[in-house]
């Protein structure tokens, strides 16, 4: 299968995975870059996948159901661009010819899900909107940070060799602030690296995968001693897990 991030605004990326002459999208933002990439290949779109309400994920819905008969699938919790069939954690999806397991991974917004499929001899996949980036995860609009930790900490459960299709290019800001707090990570300074080499020629970051995102992204590692004590340094409330990913959370909202 073929997996291409269209860019859209400044910064998003539009996920369509495509099998043969079928398409799926996930978090379409903007109709016109997805219909014209759709045309360019030939594509049927059989599906429009979103992972949550925010505008830059769903304003291209309707535009897109409407060209191309596409059925769309949407949090269950929260409201998104009708008609829908919405979908919530344990329910599978079949689009494509196999099967998207739907996860709740609340956090960035309350009803947030992502999504989680595994093409015949490829890596899986995982779809996971704004909850995780690469090197760093969502803000807290709606949720709690016990909240996001626990959903974050279940995808880093995913395979290692899962591909992270995330919604924005946020790499290299969040890099900054992660090599701030473990300057002495040698994986997060070879990425950091290979990510500058990737935006200089244009190309994306995207998609990364979940064994480099253990090594490298501190929301991922907020019981790791390094990252502990960077934030304990920090602020004198990070005694515990939760306590040091709220405070990453925080001073990373503020961190330039
Ligand atoms: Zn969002
Ligand atoms: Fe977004």
């Amino acid at each position: 299968m073929k997996l291409i991030p269209i860019p859209a605004f400044e910064d998003n990326y539009i996920w369509v995975l495509i099998d043969g002459t079928q398409a799926v999208v996930v978090d379409p933002g903007d109709a016109q870059p997805v219909l014209d990439a759709l045309a360019r290949e030939n594509l049927q779109l059989q599906a429009i996948l979103v992972t949550h309400h925010h505008f830059d994920h769903v304003d291209g819905v309707d535009a897109l159901r409407e060209a191309t008969g596409a059925v769309v699938f949407g949090p269950a919790r929260e409201t998104t661009p009708e008609p829908r069939t919405a979908v919530t954690e344990g329910q599978t999806l079949l689009t494509l010819g196999m099967n998207w397991e739907v996860w709740d991974v609340p956090g960035h917004t309350a009803g947030h899900v992502a999504y989680v499929c595994q093409p015949a001899g490829e890596s899986p996949l995982l779809f996971c909107g704004d909850t995780l980036f690469s090197g760093g995860c969502g803000r807290l609009f709606e949720g709690t940070p016990q909240q996001m930790l626990t959903s974050l900490t279940r995808l880093a459960a995913l395979p290692g060799e899962t591909r992270v299709c995330c919604t924005h290019e946020y790499t290299l800001s969040n890099l900054k602030f992660a090599l701030h707090l473990e300057p002495g990570n040698a994986d997060l300074v070879a990425y950091q690296a290979w990510c500058l080499a990737q935006r200089n020629q244009n190309l994306p970051t995207l998609p990364s995968n979940i064994a480099l995102e253990r090594k490298i992204n501190p929301f991922l590692r907020s019981s790791e001693p390094t990252v502990l004590a960077s934030l304990q340094a920090h602020d004198a409330a990070s005694v515990d897990q939760l306590g040091a990913f709220a405070t990453m959370r925080q001073w990373k909202n503020n961190y330039r």
